[in-house]
């Protein structure tokens, strides 16, 4: 059977079909650290939607489990391809299909990399806002998919406002056109939407209208402010929102990740114990808005220094940026990505830090402050998560339920949180949302062990 399945792919899709063992091992793993078990049958570089649709017609055809790819940054094993499954990529359809500066938006194919595309916008003077910290290295397909946020999503917002239409593929090799080019549109259901952050079970994003923003040069104002604790770092950034204040980014760090970060970029170690928020306010009232902050985080006890020099900003935003590399030297990580409301925040660390106390580890926490999204990170040995660490991270999940919040702000379910996903939706509707994958996918063949399995 799985020589069939090989056979039949070739024949359709020729040299597109890669069963080298270097590539099939590479498609088993995303940045998760999570691997499948065993190696997908073919990795499939698809380079147009008919090569999609070939693929999905012969795993309809064949009862084959398909699993869509993009660049594998994933945090939550989504794409991880493993044993008896087709890994179908996306990376090679890079084209940007129209850009229309008069009405803000752009066609492009799913593989294009974030920065890829907005560095192409920039020579019309547009961007598409969702910046998520790998968008040098993430696609726009996978973006979508993971409904993926970043550093500016408080203020600009994440890929669900930025997304006006789809094209898809489905299980059976159909093609479908969601959403609209207007700005409005409310015909019918939101398919679109349910699009978003599907993480490959209802389809392949094989297109997508992408809605922009025109670049306004203008003065951006850097905020730099330290605090004794990251409890006061957190009540400072809770201060900030209840102001009424809208910076761009609001970024906070930790004693642990900033000590990191320091040292992963060869700069002189930060006072021990302190935390940071790093923000940033642009637009006309940019100035304004950061002596605004300033007064607020001073109130809340930061030691904060005000900045209009851009490279001085990129300088601090640079050692936030190095979160993800600094933790990856201090052992293998476990990023977790739960998200709570703005004002649970401080609480949140006090859970983090009682977690760490009951269970003897120490937990690097980074958060996108602006919008409450956390990022803590178990730093473990060897290749699999200990059963501790999870039961730790068990505990994490249930205090952010508690606080109000989320499992996931940005980073999905994918196989690494499928557990836990009907504590947050409860069963009815953790059944409703499984049927409905079933509606799009009969056969359960896309991206199947995903999401809702449990
Ligand atoms: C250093 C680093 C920093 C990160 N920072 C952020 C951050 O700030 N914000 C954030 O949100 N994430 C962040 N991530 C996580 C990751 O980059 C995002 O989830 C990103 O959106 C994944 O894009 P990708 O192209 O790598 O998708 P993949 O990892 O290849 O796939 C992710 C999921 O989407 C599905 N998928 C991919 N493409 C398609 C498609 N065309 N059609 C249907 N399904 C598809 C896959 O099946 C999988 O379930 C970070 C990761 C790293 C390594």
């Amino acid at each position: 059977m799985t020589d069939a399945v090989v056979g039949r792919l070739r024949a359709a899709l020729g040299d597109r079909v890669d069963t080298a063992a270097e590539s099939l091992d590479a498609a088993r793993a995303d940045k998760s650290g999570h691997a499948a078990p065993g190696r997908p049958l073919a990795v499939v570089h698809a380079a147009s939607v008919e090569d999609v649709q070939a693929v999905m017609r012969i795993a309809t055809a064949t009862r084959t489990p398909v699993v869509v790819q993009g660049a594998r940054t994933g945090l939550a094993g989504g794409s991880n391809a493993g044993a008896g499954e087709i890994a179908l990529s996306l990376r090679g359809m890079t084209r940007i299909l129209e850009v229309r500066p008069d009405d803000l938006l752009a066609v492009v194919e799913p593989g294009i990399l974030n920065a890829d595309l907005n560095a192409a916008l920039a020579e019309h003077g547009l961007w598409w806002a969702p910046d998520p910290a790998s968008r040098a290295i993430s696609t726009v397909g996978g973006n979508i998919a993971t409904g993926a946020g970043g550093l500016l999503c408080a203020k600009y917002g994440v890929v669900r406002d930025a997304v006006l239409g789809l094209d898809v593929v489905l299980a059976d090799g159909r093609l479908l056109r969601l959403g609209h080019r207007s700005v409005k549109g409310v015909t019918g259901l939101d398919l679109t939407s349910l699009f978003i952050g599907s993480e490959g079970t209802l389809g392949v994003v094989v297109g997508a209208t992408l809605k922009l923003r025109r670049l306004v040069p203008g003065t951006v104002c850097t905020i730099a402010a330290t605090f004794p604790g990251v409890r006061d770092a957190a009540a400072g950034s809770a201060a900030v929102t209840a102001a009424g204040i809208q910076p761009a980014i609001m970024e906070l760090m930790d004693a642990t990740s900033l000590a990191a970060a320091h040292a992963l970029l060869a700069l002189p170690a930060p006072t021990p114990g302190a935390a940071q928020l790093t923000v940033q306010t642009d637009g006309p009232a940019a100035v304004a808005e950061a002596e605004a902050v300033a007064r607020v985080l001073r109130d809340a006890g930061g030691t904060v220094a005000v900045s209009q020099d851009p490279d001085e900003g990129e300088r601090l935003l640079a050692v936030r940026r190095a979160m993800h590399p600094a933790m990856e030297s201090l052992g293998t990580t476990l990023i977790e990505d739960v998200s709570v409301p703005r004002s649970a925040l401080p609480d949140m660390f006090d859970e983090i830090a009682r977690i760490e106390r009951d269970y003897g580890i120490v937990i690097p926490t980074v958060a996108h402050a602006g919008d409450g999204n956390l990022h803590p990170n178990f730093i473990f040995e060897g290749a699999e998560v200990p059963p501790r660490i999870w039961e730790a991270a068990d505990e994490l999940f249930r205090a952010a339920l508690r606080l109000g919040g989320t499992l996931t702000g940005e980073h999905g379910i994918g196989v690494l949180k499928s557990r836990w996903l009907a504590d947050e939706l409860g069963d009815d509707q953790w059944e409703l949302q499984r049927q409905v994958t079933a509606v799009f996918d009969p056969l359960g063949i896309l991206n199947p062990g995903k999401v809702f399995a449990r």
